[in-house]
């Protein structure tokens, strides 16, 4: 008997097929099943997707291929693993094919029934008694009473939940709590735990394999995460997929892991953009596992010091936010979506100072200052006590742009729309955006000068000029100050992040400078100062989500200062957050003085609400490409015309804004647009972006190289 499969394959990206063909096997196959199937000329992997009574498109059998081979021994996916992916591909605009397999492990695509079969013989779980000789699993710590508190709250009620907790409160231990109970209680039970960076799995691990392999076995916690080779990637989705791992714990990617008896999803950090897929289906794994939870029944965690406005908004309570919100009542007069869970206190520092906030006006510097005097002494103290101090610069290489005083030249890049870095330390010239490089001229290219001089500053200059000014002091030992620098240019290689954080974490630094990166969950025990050296250009950028990200890394960072409480204590010293600012009045650092995310929170919403920004208002962004701007913003207005001209569904509730430029406007001599599409309305805006997809493909010419829906787009 012959039978028509959906089948859901890789098809190439905009060639309007929704992902899933038609295909016919003699024997029935549940929805689920792997299965090889041709296409074109090669075969590829592909998930039965639906088994139709006859051929959808009313094809005869004979033009339809059958299934080459059946994966049976693995179990079909289930149905709300399917559901996850057809909502995912729905909301964030792409073909169900695409997505459902982006989300398997890639070396199912390269291998067939019969070296799937041996792998799987290979990687049975160990036996039980393998077990039984493991050590006891290490206790758990007696709860904090706020730990206890939010535990308890958050097994008695449903959900989702919101972990507002300060940095070192111990966000970690409640999840690690949550996870245990659930899997005591449930002896198929599996946990979900996802991380924002790779750098950040390992200690993350660390801490749950310690917890859970004696008790569970080595087989119980499995990572997801893109740095693994193909073949730990595979094993551990096996593994999941088995419902052998109780424990998943990885990156974005991992929110698709097939985990049959999924009962608890935790996302730490969630308002970390890294959370946000930048290709592809660009979908936000936090806001998918808010859907999947729901979906599943099983309970969400998301836990942060400095939550996304999105989450803060959900978790906030009606009657604060009510008052003077006239004219838009209808959303407020409601409870809380999300159930906030609040932990301000860091374990083992309660009754003590928090990180002080200075703020240095730099209206008062002399002009060009980098290290105001007060901040200078402050680090001088620090080394001379034998402590450490992280300075933080959002920039890195030497500086922004060369440029010649003479003729006005800069240092262009001649593919992209954007200035080339100077990195002294190779003397080169590099693009940040299409990676071209050149060895800095000897000389102006175009008016010959040779006193061509670096503008503006990275982070390898402050190095320079920190060891310059800080030269001539000792450290306790009598030794010179060491001064070391944490970027995306010092950690190309892997490796090199975690050999130059443990330099950092043994004392052999004195002074760390560095990128956002260093500002992240590493737990530097003897760093009693952060400086911000020049935080000021996010108070005004024009994304309206800028001050968010300075607000959180600056918050985050003061708990990266005086982790060691004791020490601090027996020293009779306090640990610092020094911020040098032509702004000291700005709302933002006032709320940072007092530590206070709420306030900062509440004063940011408030002006979203005014502006009828997110999360008040949903936008999605489609972006084209081509070989010139106009025919890239041609194609957008075109098609944004169609959707005019056929009032489709969603139109009279969406607003359409004209083709603009992007921000770097050319990359790699490819000119880009982009077009923002706003509406109060989430449902209006998903039932018109269904709806104006295939107006795109059919506007789409050979002038358009490619274009794509960003969905809840972080950057506008
Ligand atoms: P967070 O994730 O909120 O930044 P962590 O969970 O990493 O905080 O906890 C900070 C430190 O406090 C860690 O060293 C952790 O082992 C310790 N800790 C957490 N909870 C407790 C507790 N109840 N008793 C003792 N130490 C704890
Ligand atoms: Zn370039
Ligand atoms: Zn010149």
């Amino acid at each position: 008997m012959t039978c028509w499969l959906s089948i859901a394959v890789q098809t190439p990206a905009h060639s309007a097929l929704s992902g899933l063909l038609t295909y016919r096997s003699e024997l029935p196959l549940a929805p689920g099943t792997l299965v090889r199937v041709p296409l074109g000329k090669r075969e590829t992997l592909g998930v039965v997707w639906a088994v139709p009574e006859e051929a959808a498109d009313g094809r005869l059998e004979l033009e339809t291929r059958p299934v080459t081979s059946v994966f049976d021994a693995i179990a079909p996916l289930n149905e709300t693993w399917r559901e996850l992916v057809s909502f995912s591909a729905r909301y964030y605009q792409r073909s169900i094919g695409e997505v459902a397999l982006a989300a398997l492990p890639p070396q199912l695509r390269e291998l067939d029934a019969t070296q799937l079969a041996r792998r799987l013989r290979r990687a049975k779980p160990g036996t039980a008694d393998e077990e039984d000789a493991s050590p006891p699993s290490r206790a758990a710590p007696l709860l904090t009473p706020e730990q206890a508190e939010a535990l308890r709250r958050f097994e008695s009620e449903s959900g989702p939940f919101l972990l507002f907790g300060a940095t070192g409160s111990g966000k970690t231990e409640v999840y690690l709590q949550a996870v245990e109970r659930m899997l005591a209680r449930d002896p198929d039970a599996q946990a979900l735990v996802m991380v924002p960076e790779i750098n950040l799995t390992p200690q993350l691990e660390a801490r749950f394999r310690e917890r859970f392999v004696p008790r569970y076995g080595e087989a119980s916690v499995v990572s997801m995460h893109s740095s693994m080779t193909p073949p730990q990637r595979l094993r551990g989705w096996l593994a999941a997929h088995a419902g052998n791992a109780r424990i998943v714990l990885g990156t974005r990617m991992a929110v698709f892991a097939s985990m049959p008896a999924l009962k608890l999803i935790v996302v730490d950090e969630e308002h970390d953009p890294s959370y946000k897929q930048q290709e592809g289906a660009r979908y936000s794994a936090r806001d998918l596992a808010v859907w999947r939870a729901r979906q599943e029944g099983a309970k969400v965690l998301l836990g942060s010091a400095t939550p996304s406005l999105e989450s803060w908004h959900h978790s906030r309570d009606a009657t604060i936010h009510a008052p003077g919100a006239e004219g838009s009542d209808d959303g407020h007069a409601r409870a809380p979506r999300y159930a906030r869970l609040t932990m301000p206190t860091r374990v083992g520092a309660q009754g003590e100072a928090p990180t002080r906030v200075l703020l240095v006006d730099m209206n008062h510097q002399p002009k060009k200052t980098v290290f105001s005097p007060p901040l200078l002494q402050a680090m001088a103290a620090r080394v001379q006590r034998g402590e450490q101090s992280l300075v933080l610069l959002n920039r890195r290489g030497y500086a922004p742009v060369l440029h010649c005083a003479d003729c006005g030249w800069k240092s262009e890049c001649p593919y992209c729309s954007a200035y080339r870095v100077f990195h002294k330390i190779d003397r080169t010239l590099r693009c940040h955006h299409c990676g071209f490089t050149e060895r800095v001229p000897r000389a102006c290219p175009s008016c010959g000068n040779v006193d061509i001089t670096p503008l503006g500053r990275g982070t390898e200059q402050i190095e320079e000029q920190l060891a310059a000014l800080l030269q001539d002091l000792r450290r306790p030992d009598g030794g010179p100050v060491r001064i070391a620098r944490i970027d995306a240019d010092t950690t190309r290689l892997k490796g090199e992040l975690e050999a130059q954080l443990a330099q950092v974490h043994s004392g052999e630094v004195d002074v760390l400078v560095g990128t956002q990166m260093i500002a992240k969950g590493h737990d530097f025990r003897r760093v009693t100062l952060v400086a911000a050296v020049s935080p000021d250009s996010a108070l005004f950028s024009s994304d309206f989500r800028a001050p968010e990200r300075l607000f959180a890394l600056l918050l985050q960072a003061t708990g990266r200062a005086g982790r060691d409480a004791a020490y601090l204590a027996a020293q009779g010293s306090a640990s610092e957050m020094w911020v040098q600012t032509f702004h000291p009045q700005h709302p933002l650092f006032a709320a940072l003085k007092k530590h206070d995310y709420p306030a900062f929170a509440e004063q940011q919403l408030a002006e979203r609400e005014a502006a009828a920004m997110p999360p008040f208002a949903f936008q999605a962004l489609v972006r084209a490409e081509a070989r010139t701007q106009e025919a890239a913003q041609a194609f957008l207005n075109a098609a944004s015309a169609d959707a005019q001209a056929q009032e489709i569904g969603g139109s009279d509730m969406v607003t359409r804004f004209p083709a603009v430029p992007m921000a770097i406007q050319r990359v790699a001599n490819i000119e880009r647009a982009q077009m923002l599409v706003e509406s109060g309305s989430r449902a209006a805006l998903q039932r018109f972006l269904s709806e104006w997809q295939p107006l795109l493909h059919a506007r789409r010419d050979r002038s358009v190289i490619r274009w794509a829906v960003d969905v809840d787009p972080l950057a506008i």
